[in-house]
């Protein structure tokens, strides 16, 4: 009887439990910080498997940080699902999040467990994405400015006011790059090229996905992204193309965790064993329209996603740039020495 109900809420595209059966399996509160679309996409989808109501709201990884933090003594959330990996270090350093093991380990990935072991078991990896260069084809050629293939390539005066970054304090994505830049070149080295970028730079957008949406919209030539973004925009027909830094770059492991204090317990460590498996890590491609690289061991990499392992990827320090401390410190001397810049 349950599954006919559960299909033929599939066929109504909506949520065909009664209220008393929604109210029988409880709620889950879900911080959510990867794309709307995909955001959306888990919620609709476990509430359907499982009948528990799902309430999500989406913010960007530092953004995230923020409210549970500020939630501590009286959490709201019970899962944090997704945004970059760092934030989430950050929170189970503070112990706002709690340990788990799931069953569903045993299927992930290599770098899923190093993030698991890392954060004292209490953030797993759920996906992985590189950082590079998105890029409008046709604002550029219309423009005559060839694309950019390295990180010394943006600052040159031809991308004056062309540039699109994220703030690293609402922004996970931004945080990765700051960190990456710092391990490549050496800390005030990065601070320097950031400086010397800034001219370039027309915005520092609130959320990391915001600079390639603007690249896809033409509103600027090139961002500083998550490569897998940029081929998300050009499956939408959108003239945009990506490249990797040629000096090395970051990435991400794009985590999840379960907050310390969680209310529904029961139901956050359903939602995370589920988030695990294979058909749940479909979604952000068949649903989402994401190109990350899934944990999931089972879970295809989708068509045309960047190839991690094609990318020339830096040893990235997650340990170190993770540190709550550290991570306050580089935001700190950003705000001074980059953001306060006229
Ligand atoms: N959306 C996608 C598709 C991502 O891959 C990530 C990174 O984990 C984010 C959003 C995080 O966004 P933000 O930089 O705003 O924290």
């Amino acid at each position: 009887m349950r599954r006919r109900l559960l299909s033929l809420a599939a066929l109504l595209g909506g949520i065909a439990l009664t209220p008393l059966q929604a109210a029988a399996q409880g709620t889950l509160n879900l911080y959510c910080s990867v794309q709307i679309e995909w955001c959306q996409a888990i919620a609709t989808n476990f509430q359907r498997d499982t009948g528990i109501r799902v309430n999500m709201t989406q913010r960007g990884s530092g953004e995230t940080l923020a409210a549970i933090r500020a939630e501590g003594q009286n959490p709201r959330a019970d899962v944090w699902f997704g945004g970059t990996g760092d934030p989430h270090l950050a929170a189970g350093e503070e112990n706002l999040t709690q340990a788990y093991e799931s069953p569903n380990n045993a299927n992930l990935q290599p770098w899923a467990l190093t993030q698991w072991n890392q954060s004292g078991r209490r953030s797993v990896g759920v996906y992985a994405g590189a950082v590079g260069f998105g890029f409008n084809t046709e604002l550029l050629a219309r423009k005559n400015i060839a694309p950019p293939a390295c990180w010394a390539d943006l600052l040159d005066a031809r991308f004056r006011g062309e540039i699109q970054v994220a703030n690293p304090n609402s922004s996970g994505t931004a945080y990765v790059i700051i960190a990456t830049l710092v391990q490549i070149m050496g800390e005030d080295q990065a601070f320097d090229f950031m400086r010397r970028m800034h001219p370039n730079v027309n915005s520092y957008a609130r959320s990391g996905t915001g600079p390639i949406k603007a690249v896809a919209r033409g509103e600027t030539g090139v961002s500083l992204s998550f490569v897998h973004d940029a081929v998300t925009e050009r499956n939408a027909g959108f003239p945009v193309s990506y490249a990797t830094p040629c000096e090395g770059t970051g990435f991400e492991i794009g985590s999840m965790s379960i907050i310390r204090g969680a209310r529904n317990l029961t139901q956050a460590r359903r939602f995370y064993d589920w988030a695990l498996t294979e058909p749940a890590q479909r979604l952000g491609f068949e649903a989402g329209g994401q190109l990350q690289t899934p944990s999931n061991r089972n879970a295809p990499l989708p068509p045309n996603a960047p190839d991690l392992s094609q990318i020339r990827l830096i040893e990235y320090d997650f340990a170190k740039y993770g540190r709550a401390a550290e991570r306050r410190r580089l935001i700190e001397r950003w705000d001074r020495e980059v953001g306060a810049l006229p």
